[in-house]
């Protein structure tokens, strides 16, 4: 007997499943796959057409198989691509790669049907065992994932709320409109100074913005760059048998760096080096732990663990140096809009100062709060008990390997309460390997 999955995104984490499930499937099994924005294979991050938007992790370590580590680097010089294993390959060639490869997998298992709707989905109920996906129809399904992806970032706070509505604010930093509205404006304010912020501040540059770019956030980190030629890799210094409280995984850490400074290794390497526990170590951690960490840590580790390619970090350089572009350590706590623009009130070293900006782009990172989200599904769910935010309202309560409920699970970006480490390809590649496996037993 023939049963239906319904998996409730199109980006990476929702591609990634319907791959394994082709890979791995021996019954007939029918795919509803659903993407509101039509963006299938290729989600918020793989959907640019920019070249100069890169992926911050090299070819080596972007294939879409966790069985298969070069299947992304045979593909590039298949298609005689001129990027090598090591190279950070733009985005736009990542989505063509995880396209391409689901175009050639999507007819080799004849007892998979995959149907594509690209539709949003509005509600989801139980059943007795099954469940009831509707969008513009009702469907009937066994099973359920949820692939949501990331949404938009939260607005940022504000004593005046009308900014909100303006055409010149843009909460995301990935729209069509941005370039077309910003490139005339002689000045534009970033709120946040990470990897999307270097993303916007490279689409300007390469489309010869020549206005002032101030990008301002409280701590006032850039992201590293990834280090060419670089020093030795320190070896594992993690016990795999031992759990960790946040203290004793910090003093670690600082010995780590200590001696890696000391001894000409790779500072960068301390922390790689932590990469492949870094699920085990937070699953240990208590919940006054992960929330000391979210507090107090989490910034410095976005800095650390986050890195850009060095090329990208050259043009944001360059642009620092020339004075076109402003790094500002501070706090936003007011913007009000005009029909010119907006004035944005921070504070800043204790101080509160202000500045004009005619565009205002919003670069904050993706709201992870559910019950602060304001799409109907989202509600719906919550409301009906069918999931439930994590105790650190980071995203969704699950089980480690993804599982809500006996036939219902989640993947990606929405564990990153329960599993931190869950947002980039390495780990989503695994996931949905295991994934996979679950849906197809
Ligand atoms: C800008 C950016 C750059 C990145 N670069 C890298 C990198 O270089 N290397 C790396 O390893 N990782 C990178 N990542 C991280 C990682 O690859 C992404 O987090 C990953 O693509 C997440 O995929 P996703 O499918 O979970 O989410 P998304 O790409 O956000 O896709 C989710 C999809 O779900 C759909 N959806 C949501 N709700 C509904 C609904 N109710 N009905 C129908 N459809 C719905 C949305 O329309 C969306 O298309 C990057 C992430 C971003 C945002």
């Amino acid at each position: 007997m023939s049963k239906t999955i319904a998996i409730i995104g199109g980006g990476l984490s929702g591609a990634l499943v319907v791959l394994n499930i082709l890979k791995q499937s021996n019954r007939a099994t029918q795919i509803l796959w659903f993407d509101a924005k039509n963006a299938f294979c290729k989600g918020l991050a793989y959907s640019t057409n920019e070249e100069v938007h890169l992926l911050n992790v090299r070819a080596s370590n972007m294939s879409v198989f966790a069985d298969q580590p070069m299947h992304f680097a045979n593909w590039l010089t298949q298609q005689k691509l001129p990027f090598s294993s090591q190279d950070f390959v733009p985005r736009t060639v990542y989505g063509q790669y995880v396209s391409s490869t689901f175009n050639e997998l999507k007819e080799s298992n004849t007892l998979v049907k995959i149907i594509c709707l690209a539709e949003e989905v509005t509600a989801i109920n139980k059943k007795g065992n099954d469940y009831r996906v509707s969008s513009n129809e009702d469907y009937q399904v066994e099973q359920v994932v949820l692939a949501f992806g990331n949404y938009l970032p939260a607005h940022p706070r504000s004593i005046h709320s009308d900014f909100q509505q303006s055409n010149r604010y843009f909460q995301n930093a990935f729209s069509s409109q941005l370039l077309k509205h910003a490139i005339t404006q002689e000045s534009i304010l970033i709120i946040g100074s990470g990897l999307t912020m270097i993303d916007v501040v490279l689409s300007l540059n390469k489309h010869q913005y020549k206005g002032k770019i101030t990008a301002i956030s409280p701590h006032g980190y850039l992201p590293n760059a990834h280090i060419e030629n670089s020093l030795p890799a320190i070896s594992s210094y993690i016990n795999e048998q031992q759990t960790y409280t946040l203290l004793q995984l910090f003093s670690l850490v600082n010995q780590q760096l200590k001696y890696a400074r000391a001894n000409q290794y790779s500072i960068h390497s301390v922390i790689d080096t932590l990469r492949p526990h870094l699920q085990r170590l937070w699953l240990g951690f208590s919940l006054e732990d992960k929330q000391q960490f979210l507090r107090h840590l989490r910034h410095k580790w976005g800095v650390a663990r986050h890195r850009t390619a060095s090329q990208s970090m050259q043009v944001i350089n360059e642009l620092l140096n020339a004075k076109q572009l402003e790094l500002i350590r501070g706090r936003v706590y007011d913007i009000k809009s005009s029909v010119t623009g907006f004035e944005v009130q921070y504070s800043a070293k204790g101080q509160d100062n202000y500045l004009n900006a005619a565009i205002l782009i919003n670069c904050t990172g993706p709201e992870s709060n559910f019950e602060k989200l304001a799409f109907p599904l989202i509600k719906q769910l919550l409301r009906d008990n069918i999931i439930r935010a994590d105790a650190l309202k980071y995203g969704i309560y699950a089980s480690e390997n993804g599982q809500i409920d006996k036939y219902l699970y989640t993947i990606g970006p929405p564990l990153k309460g329960i599993l931190w480490e869950t947002i980039a390809v390495p780990e989503i590649r695994l996931q949905a390997q295991q994934l996979g496996l679950m849906l197809v037993r």
